[in-house]
């Protein structure tokens, strides 16, 4: 869902309901600014960018499920483990080698945030790592979506 207001430059997963009437029991929010500040700078590779957007999102969605949901940035790395092994799977390997570029770039650019803070990351190297990871873990054909969690999780050393 898009949304614009208060910290619309950022994208959420959310675990609750958005109204008493949805159906829905989480939901992915992508900030309006976040959407278009990604179209106006990706070209023809914002759909790329906006597909990892989502794809770490639904690792976070992921991890509410979980009995013991990884916290903090152990959380965030994890995530974008689940979204490299998404993306993998959803494109069976053939992302661009520009597409993949992008999204690295838009991961160094803006991915780790202050230290300490709840919003942190992780530095660019460890996301990038993650996202790899992730990735390439799909493109070996091992496992399913539990077993990628499970990897993900031993990833960020849980
Ligand atoms: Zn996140």
């Amino acid at each position: 869902m898009l949304f614009a207001g208060d910290a619309d430059e950022n994208a959420f997963a959310i675990n609750k309901r958005l109204s008493a009437t949805c159906g829905y029991e989480a939901a992915i929010l992508i900030g309006y600014t976040l959407a278009r500040r990604v179209f106006r700078y990706y070209g023809r590779n914002w759909v790329s960018v906006l597909a990892f957007i989502i794809a770490h999102e639904s690792g976070h969605i992921r991890q509410f499920q979980a009995a013991r949901p990884p916290k903090g940035v152990k959380a965030e790395l994890h995530a974008d483990f689940l979204g490299g092994w998404t993306l993998a799977r959803i494109t069976r390997g053939t992302w661009a080698a520009e597409a993949l570029s992008a999204v690295f770039n838009e991961i160094q650019s803006t991915g780790a945030g202050v230290t300490g803070t709840p919003t942190y990351h992780g530095t660019a190297t460890q996301r990038l790592t993650a996202v790899k990871a992730g990735y390439e873990l799909a493109l070996s054909g091992a496992g399913n979506a539990d077993s990628a969690f499970g990897r993900g999780l031993t990833h960020v050393g849980l």
